[in-house]
């Protein structure tokens, strides 16, 4: 079984190019993401800040991704969530929440398990997917791409200036990098693709 791991800064593209790598390829896709994004839909629905109470909500409302890329789909236990984890709400509190290293641990479980259910190939895209979740994978890109031009991208598919995505993506990275476990970084073995001047097409054909 073959993995392909993405990962990179916010508003790179990643989420699409993976999409369109896996249904070209006939191949699974994760998105971790929308993984650290309900749990902490989950904490917002719930009340619930410690690690202790995430972790004992999401034995009672299992997480479950749908990995079909032409339609991802998310669970929170029986509810749907896939378009509520893309709230502002949410985006601005899940780096928090992706810091606890408790909530990391169990995740990595779940995604570990995941990727190996897969039947032929998996993309998956996140953070730490070539350093941590599949130090192994195949093939590892970072995707990177200019501030400027991810929240530009950004701004034509959701109604908010350019200067308000480029202050939340900016935060976002920020946190992402600098905490102590599993920061956003490139692997050592991955390859670079700067998408600031390639089309979604250019970045899914460098892949
Ligand atoms: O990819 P997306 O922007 O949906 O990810 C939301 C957040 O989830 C990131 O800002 C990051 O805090 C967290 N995340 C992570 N590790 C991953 C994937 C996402 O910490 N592998």
């Amino acid at each position: 079984m073959i993995v392909v791991a993405i990962d990179g800064p916010s508003g790179a593209g990643k989420s699409s190019t993976s999409k369109l790598v896996a249904q070209r390829a006939g191949w699974s896709y994760l998105d971790t993401g929308a993984l650290y994004r309900a749990v902490t839909w989950l904490s917002q629905r719930e009340n619930i800040s410690s690690a202790e109470e995430i972790l004992s909500a999401m034995k009672r409302y299992p997480l479950r991704f749908v990995a079909n890329p032409s339609s991802p789909q998310i669970f929170v236990g029986d509810i749907e969530v896939t378009q509520e984890i893309r709230t502002d709400v949410v985006t601005q509190a899940v780096s928090a929440i992706s810091a606890i290293s408790d909530i990391r641990a169990e995740l990595l479980t779940i995604q570990r398990k995941f990727i190996s259910s897969a039947e032929r190939g998996i993309v998956v895209e996140g953070r730490d997917i070539g350093t941590v979740v599949a130090p192994d994978a195949a093939l590892k890109i970072y995707l990177q791409a200019d501030l400027h031009a991810r929240a530009e991208r950004r701004s034509a598919e959701v109604n908010s200036s350019t200067e308000v995505i480029s202050h939340s993506l900016n935060s976002r990275d920020e946190v992402d990098s600098t905490r102590a476990i599993s920061p956003l970084a490139k692997a050592m073995d991955a390859v670079l693709i700067d998408s600031t001047d390639l089309t979604l097409e250019e970045t899914v054909e460098r892949v």
